[in-house]
C-alpha cells in the first residue's frame, strides 16, 4: 500500500523529464516541443527508500473548446482525481505564467494535496522565477532540477510523511493478501486465484488499429486521446481499470507504430516501449484492422508475445464496417493458421471498438487465455495421457531401439512449461514433439497460450 503522486503543469515545464528520473525507465518520452506527451502514464518510481506510483500527467493549456488542449484539460484533471497528492511543477527560468495560475486555480478548485516545485532551478538564472513561484499561494516552492537532479532530497522530504501516513492508514486496514505460490516445489498444489493482483495486458497492433478506441471503451471515458492521425499515442503507458470486476492493468503501446513524420528519435523510443509493454504483460491482445489484417509488423510482435511466453488472444477490429462478414470470418482463421502456426489454437475474436461488439467475448478469450497460462496440470492426470498417446502413437525406434517415454511432469507455470523424462531425447523427432504439444493443447483445453516441452535423458 502506497500513495500515488501526481505531477501536473502546463507543458514543457520538465514532467516528462522529473517522470523519468523518478521511474527510472524510459516510459515518457521527453522532447522540447510542447505537447508531446499529451496521455496519462503511470510508473513505479523509487524516491530514496520510498516507493509510490507516479502519474505523468498532460499538460494545460487555456484553450477549453473542443480543441486537443480542452481534452489535455480534463486529461489534467483526471490525474488530479486519481492521484493522493500533486506535484504542481512551474517553469523557474520563465516564471510564473498566465497558465500557471489557471493551473493553481484548478487544483485549489479541486482540493488537492499539493506540493509546488520551481523546476529548472539549477543556478542563479532561475532566482527570480522560484520567488515569483511563491506569488501563486501554494507555499513554499521547492527548488528542484530533473534535468540535473537536483533539489530530490527536497522532495524526498515532503513525500516521507505522506509515506508514513498512507503506511499507518494500510496498518489500520485489513493486511493485504498476497499470495506466491512456489513455483516448481509442489507440482500438485492447488490453483491459487490468480486475481488478487490486477490482470497484465498489453493491446498492441498497428497504428490506426484502434487501440485508443478500445482502451476508452473500457474505462467509458475519455482518457487516452484518440483520432485519425497515427501517432497520436506515441508510447508506452499503462492504466488500471476494472473490466466487469476484473481487476486489469493494460499496456497500451504505440511502439509498432511506422510513421514518416514522426521523428527518428520518438521513433526509435517507441519500438522499445512497445517491446516492454509485452514484456510487462501477462495477455498480449493483438489487435488487428479487417482492412488489413496479418501485415509483417501484427506477425513479427504477435511471435514475439510467443517467443517472449505470454498468452496471445487475436483481436480482428473494425468488424461494424465489415460487409461480408462470412468469407472473410473464414479468410481470417485461414490467414492466422497458415501465418502463425506457432500459436495454433490462440483464440481469434471479431470486435468493434467503436459499437463495443463482442467486447465481452474479448474478455472471456483474455481471461480464460490468462487462465490457461496459470494452469497447473495434475501429474497423475499427465501420466495417464501421456500412456495413452504413447498407446495411439508409439514414438519410433531409431536403429531398433525404442525410444521410452517414461514420465511427464508440469514444472512450471506461465506460461505452462513440462517435462518428459525419457531414453534417448536427442532422438525424439520433432514430429513427436509437436504431436505431443497438439495434444496437450487439445486434451487438456489450453488455448492462447505457449506451451514448452522438454526432454530430458534418464537411464
Ligand atoms: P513536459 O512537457 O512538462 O513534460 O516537459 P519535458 O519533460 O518534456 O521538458 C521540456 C524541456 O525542458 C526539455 O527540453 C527538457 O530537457 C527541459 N528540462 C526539463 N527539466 C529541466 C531542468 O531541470 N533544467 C533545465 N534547464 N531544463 C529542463
Ligand atoms: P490506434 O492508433 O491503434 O490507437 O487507433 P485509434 O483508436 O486512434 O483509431 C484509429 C481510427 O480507427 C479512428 O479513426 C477510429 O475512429 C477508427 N476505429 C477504431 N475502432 C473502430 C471500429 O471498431 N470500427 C470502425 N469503423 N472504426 C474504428
Amino acid at each position: 500500500m502506497s500513495f500515488t503522486l501526481a505531477i501536473v503543469g502546463r507543458p514543457n515545464v520538465g514532467k516528462s523529464t522529473l517522470f523519468n528520473r523518478l521511474v527510472g525507465r524510459r516510459l515518457a518520452l521527453v522532447d522540447d516541443q510542447p505537447g508531446v506527451t499529451r496521455d496519462l502514464r503511470e510508473g513505479e518510481a523509487k524516491l530514496g527508500d520510498l516507493k509510490f506510483t507516479v502519474i505523468d500527467s498532460a499538460g494545460l493549456e487555456e484553450a477549453t473548446d473542443d480543441s486537443l488542449q480542452g481534452r489535455m484539460r480534463r486529461l489534467t484533471e483526471h490525474a488530479v482525481e486519481m492521484a493522493d497528492v500533486c506535484l504542481f511543477l512551474v517553469d523557474a527560468r520563465a516564471g510564473v505564467t498566465p497558465t500557471d495560475e489557471v493551473f493553481a486555480e484548478i487544483l485549489r478548485k479541486k482540493n488537492a494535496n499539493v506540493i509546488l516545485a520551481a523546476n529548472k532551478a539549477e543556478g542563479n538564472a532561475a532566482d527570480a522565477g522560484v520567488i515569483d513561484a511563491w506569488g501563486l499561494g501554494l507555499g513554499e516552492p521547492i527548488r528542484l532540477s530533473a534535468e540535473h537532479g537536483e533539489g530530490l532530497n527536497d522532495l524526498y522530504e515532503h513525500l516521507r510523511p505522506l509515506s508514513d501516513a498512507f503506511k499507518e492508514r494500510a496498518a489500520r486496514e485489513t493486511p493485504e493478501t498476497d499470495v506466491d505460490l512456489p513455483e516448481d516445489e509442489d507440482f500438485d498444489a492447488p490453483r491459487v486465484p490468480t486475481f488478487e493482483k490486477p490482470l497484465q495486458i498489453a493491446i498492441v497492433g498497428r497504428p490506426n488499429a484502434g487501440k485508443s478506441t478500445l482502451i476508452n471503451k473500457f474505462l467509458g471515458e475519455e482518457r487516452l486521446l484518440t483520432g485519425p492521425e497515427a501517432g497520436i499515442t506515441r508510447d508506452a503507458i499503462s492504466v488500471r481499470m476494472e473490466w466487469s470486476g476484473v481487476p486489469m492493468r493494460i499496456f497500451d503501446t504505440a511502439g509498432m507504430r511506422k510513421k514518416a513524420k514522426v521523428q527518428e528519435k520518438l521513433e526509435k523510443l517507441s519500438v522499445s516501449d512497445g517491446l516492454r509493454a509485452v514484456k510487462f504483460a501477462e495477455v498480449v491482445v493483438v489487435l488487428l484492422d479487417v482492412s488489413i489484417p496479418f501485415e509483417q509488423q501484427d506477425l513479427r510482435i504477435a511471435d514475439l508475445a510467443e517467443r517472449e511466453g505470454r498468452a496471445v488472444v487475436i483481436a480482428v477490429n473494425k468488424w461494424d464496417a465489415e460487409d461480408d462478414k462470412s468469407n472473410k470470418a473464414r479468410e481470417l482463421r485461414e490467414n492466422f493458421e497458415r501465418l502463425l502456426p506457432q500459436l495454433r489454437g490462440a483464440p481469434l475474436v471479431t470486435v468493434s471498438a467503436k459499437t463495443g461488439k463482442n467486447l465481452d467475448k474479448l474478455q472471456e478469450a483474455v481471461l480464460k487465455a490468462h487462465e490457461v497460462w496459470n494452469r497447473r496440470v495434475p501429474t497423475a492426470k499427465l501420466n495417464m495421457w501421456l500412456a495413452g498417446m504413447v498407446e495411439a502413437h508409439p514414438p519410433p525406434a531409431p536403429g531398433g531401439r525404442r525410444i521410452k517415454l517414461r514420465y511427464m511432469t508440469q514444472a512450471k507455470t506461465r506460461p505452462p512449461g513440462f517435462v518428459v523424462m525419457c531414453s534417448f531425447p536427442d532422438k525424439l523427432p520433432d514430429s513427436y514433439k509437436r504431436y505431443l504439444v497438439n495434444g496437450l493443447r487439445e486434451d487438456f483445453d489450453m488455448p492462447g497460450t505457449p506451451i514448452r516441452l522438454t526432454f530430458r535423458g534418464q537411464s
